[in-house]
């Protein structure tokens, strides 16, 4: 048996009064993150040293008199906030040590309604039976997607956060899996994001999704309509909302592509191994046109989800070097030139192999797991072989 310690995250779909709720519950968690905040900063000011469990005690005892009406919310709400001002302080002094002074050393902030997402963390008895979720205190509440979150799993706690006037929960589980049968496909490379997502060593491409682009123009558009819209109008109001929502249509999207190529790369194809690239291994980002192409953040869950979903299918993982040269070798001879980012074919002085770029490096990346170059020429694929 295999533990998996694992997220998801969906959409739900609240009635209003339990959108309320939520909302209510979100305001009491910031309230007892400002009282930590505040307390700690009281304690540190009179030369104190303060501990969570300490402030939890002292925060037990005069809540009555504070704030009566916390009780009328889940008592893990208030417990998680103390972790948040630890962590958050813990965060801090690290960046301190680390040499970092003034706004980027970043000391703990005060919560505002206004300028800060709306969350809070429950934990305790939660369920997921036929497409609802039940939470402590507030009962069943339907999920977006019925067939995502597995029933009968260990459910650690839960977020709720909000998001463009939507609400999402993330459930942090523990589950168990049988252990996989070990793959035995080929070996598979996979070359992240120049010209396309991901470039896979058998010749599938992930293109950049147009959709994608299309709502990063828009959202360039609507930031331009806010910088002309009056501070404090309601039309600016319509913007940013508007802004807020696609914001997480981007998101989503970015998401479910990055399903598609972690799932075609372990679940799909059970390759022995699959092979892929340190991070930052093209200086991504320094290049700004890569940096907006593939963004550190999505390169990095890439990576996240196809070593999940590389677990659960019996798929090793084997990281390339950040200095192996996966673009400059010929995935033919073995010869090595430069090549600039803008050049998409490789084309070999000494074999005369072409072959895309990408579709070049991510052979090579497989051949590192094999340990041996493939013999003979690749076909250079035609556009419609390699779209998806
Ligand atoms: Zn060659």
């Amino acid at each position: 048996m295999l533990t998996l310690n694992r997220a998801y995250k969906t959409k739900l779909r609240p009635t209003k009064a339990q959108a309320r709720y939520f909302n209510e519950c979100a305001g009491a968690a910031r309230f007892v993150f400002n009282w930590a905040l505040a307390d700690r900063k009281a304690i540190f000011e009179a030369g104190g040293k303060p501990n969570k469990f300490e402030q939890k005690r002292r925060f037990n005892a005069i809540k009555d008199d504070v704030c009566p009406w916390i009780r009328e919310y889940p008592y893990e709400i208030a417990d998680k906030e103390f972790t948040h001002v630890d962590i958050a302080y813990q965060n801090f002094f690290r960046r301190i040590k680390q040499g970092k002074v003034g706004k980027e050393a970043g000391f703990p902030k005060f919560k505002s309604k206004h300028k800060d997402k709306q969350s809070f963390v429950l934990r305790g008895r939660i369920h997921v039976k036929n497409g609802r979720v039940k939470l402590p205190r507030i009962g069943w509440v339907n999920l977006a997607e019925s067939d995502y979150v597995p029933e009968n799993i260990k459910i650690n706690f839960v977020t709720l956060l909000e998001r463009a006037g939507e609400w999402f929960i993330s459930f942090q589980v523990e589950q168990q899996i049988d252990n996989p049968e070990i793959a035995t496909g080929e070996p598979l490379g996979v070359d992240v994001g120049i010209k396309s997502l991901a470039v896979c060593s058998d010749g599938k491409e992930f293109l950049n999704d147009k959709v994608l682009v299309q709502y990063e123009k828009k959202l360039a558009r609507l930031q331009r309509e806010l910088s002309r819209r009056e501070k404090g109008s309601s039309n600016r109001a319509k913007t940013k909302a508007k802004i807020a929502k696609l914001h997480q249509k981007i998101a989503n999207k970015r998401a479910h592509n990055l399903h598609n190529i972690s799932k075609y790369v372990t679940e799909h194809k059970r390759p022995s191994v699959v092979v892929i690239e340190d991070l930052n291994v093209k200086g991504m980002v320094k290049n700004h046109n890569l940096a907006k192409a593939v963004s550190d953040a999505s390169m990095s869950e890439l990576h996240r989800q196809i070593e999940y979903k590389a677990a659960w299918n019996g798929v090793e993982v084997l990281k390339a070097d950040r200095w192996f040269a996966s673009s400059k070798t010929c995935s033919s001879c073995g010869c090595i030139q430069d090549m600039p980012l803008d050049i998409r074919v490789y084309k070999c002085p000494d074999c005369g192999a072409e072959i895309d770029r990408d579709l070049n490096a991510a052979m090579n990346l497989a051949a590192l797991a094999e340990g041996v170059k493939r013999p003979g020429l690749p076909v250079e694929l035609s556009g419609s072989e390699r779209s998806l």
